[in-house]
């Protein structure tokens, strides 16, 4: 049982005064993985000071300096690469197959990607007779969920750091284990004392109060719609900066004219990856209505293939859900789908035997003939449950599109990829794919309408940790 009882605050361990401990749950078995001490206002307020300051030290540090220190915690977690792949996989339920490289991998290159792209940018330039200077915005609460935990951290701390701000990160409460170990990594790397710090907790009670605290400039925040209206709010009140990544219902519209089995099998694998628990997942397939049986049964044969069952198997491409509650939410959600007429593929409590019934495993859904107006179609599921859509003509196909509150992801597929891209101009969303178009990890991240504010990622990620400052000299 891996057991973490103190705080990373002011370049120090410091265990919480309140020791109470907290267990994570294994998602495969509900076995106990870890215990954590959660830290209350005291220890958040030490952190924020700690920050506070750090932060002129830091940022008056010349850019190497700090991606000299962003490279020394990268080489530190990947020499403890497998024991972070297998943590991940146990505190999230990712398959190794897929836990490894995103969750475990990813990370470390991106540590070392935001150093590289923080030393080739440009901080200052010339326009008449002013110096425009991009500066730190200050101290930064990075606040982050439980699907993807060390890559968002990563996302956050990395540009902040790099751009010459100071951190409080406050992980999920879900995942904190592996959130320590950034902590660890910032350790080892000597960063100078209160540049990085951890303090974990509860998100109404720490998390709150982070956003809250007035030696914090900007909050950068990854979670829930409905978190991040709450956030918005009480940011807005003091003029904090603000990054959102919300909650998403990215559309896959397949257009006539497209190769069919290849955008449906993609739609499938891009639905269902960590088990439907991807903010940009392709949740809602949109097809032609003349193909929609067809496309439908096809959508129902790949998912309902996919092996389930243990993460840690490398055969596994459907782990269980991260936890109890998202689960029974989820099975929620397939019976308001039945409710309300959808037909559906698959039975989520179809569970191959052998499977520890304290697991959180749901097997996958396809729902054929959903309509816009249902629930299924408009809410975020993030479970194994693709909805297929028919459409009349491309018009619908757009309208059908946009109909969600949401606009973070969404792929388009056309007969050419001139065809599939005159149709993604006409959609609001942050990221689209043209035919089968891969992630691309420099490329700006986030989303228009409920889905988020500001991006994440390559230069545009560490802009969000900058503010324009003009300096006007004689003419
Ligand atoms: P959540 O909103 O419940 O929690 C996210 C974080 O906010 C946690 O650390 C939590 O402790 C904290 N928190 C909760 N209430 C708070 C408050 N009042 N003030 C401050 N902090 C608070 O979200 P979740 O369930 O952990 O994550 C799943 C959601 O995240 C999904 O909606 C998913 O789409 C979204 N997400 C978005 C992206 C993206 O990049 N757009 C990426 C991953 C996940």
């Amino acid at each position: 049982m891996r057991t973490r009882d103190a705080l990373y605050i002011n370049g120090q361990w410091r265990r919480p005064v309140a020791r109470v401990p907290v267990s994570v749950l294994n998602p495969f078995d509900g076995s106990i993985l870890g215990q954590f001490v959660p830290g209350g206002l005291d220890e958040l307020n030490e952190a924020v000071d700690a920050a506070s300051e750090a932060l002129h030290a830091w940022q008056k540090l010349p850019v190497s300096a700090r991606t000299d220190g962003l490279r020394r915690m990268a080489a530190y977690l990947e020499a403890r690469l497998d024991e972070i792949a297998d943590l991940l996989v146990d505190e999230v339920g990712m398959p190794i197959r897929w836990a490894r490289p995103i969750q475990a991998e990813f990370p470390i290159e991106n540590l070392r990607r935001h150093a590289d792209l923080a030393e080739s940018f440009s901080y200052v330039e010339r326009t008449g007779v002013s110096e425009v200077r991009r500066v730190p915005v200050g101290v930064v609460a990075a606040i982050t969920p439980w699907n993807y935990p060390l890559h968002q951290i990563v996302l956050k701390v990395a540009p902040a750091l790099a751009a010459g701000c100071t951190v409080v990160l406050k992980p999920s409460e879900v995942t904190p284990l592996s959130a320590y170990l950034m902590a660890d990594a910032a350790h080892a790397a000597g960063l100078p004392p209160g540049v990085f710090n951890l303090v974990v907790g509860v998100g109404m009670d720490v998390g709150s109060a982070l956003v809250e605290h007035p030696l914090v400039n900007k909050v950068s925040f990854t979670g829930s719609t409905a978190t991040g209206s709450a956030i918005a709010k009480v940011a807005a009140a003091k003029f904090k900066r603000l990054t959102l990544e919300l909650g998403g219902k990215s559309p896959s519209i397949i257009l006539p004219g497209a190769d069919l089995k290849r955008a449906v099998r993609t739609t499938v694998a891009r639905c269902m990856i960590n088990s439907g628990q991807t903010c940009t997942a392709l949740t809602r397939m949109l097809v032609p209505r003349k193909c929609h049986d067809q496309l439908a049964a096809y959508a129902a044969e790949m998912a309902l293939a996919m092996p389930l069952g243990n993460p840690r198997l490398s055969t596994t491409r459907l782990g269980p859900l991260t936890t109890r509650q998202q689960r029974d939410k989820v099975l929620a959600y397939v019976v308001t789908g039945d409710r309300e007429g959808a037909r559906r593929f698959g039975d989520p409590r179809d569970l191959p035997n052998g499977l520890p019934d304290a697991g959180n495993f749901v097997a996958p859904v396809v729902f054929s003939e959903v309509t816009a107006k249902m629930s299924i179609a408009q809410e975020e599921i993030f479970g194994p449950v693709l909805c297929v859509l028919p459409y009349e003509d491309e018009h619908e196909a757009l309208q059908i599109a946009e109909s969600t509150q949401y606009g973070l992801a969404a792929a388009v597929w056309g007969a050419s990829d001139a065809a599939a891209r005159e149709f993604a101009l006409h959609l609001r969303a942050g990221q689209v794919d043209i035919n089968g178009g891969v992630f691309n990890a420099s490329a700006p991240f986030g989303g228009f309408k409920s889905s988020g504010l500001g991006r994440e990622a390559g230069i545009y990620g560490l802009a969000g940790f900058l503010e324009y400052q003009a300096l006007q000299f004689q003419a």
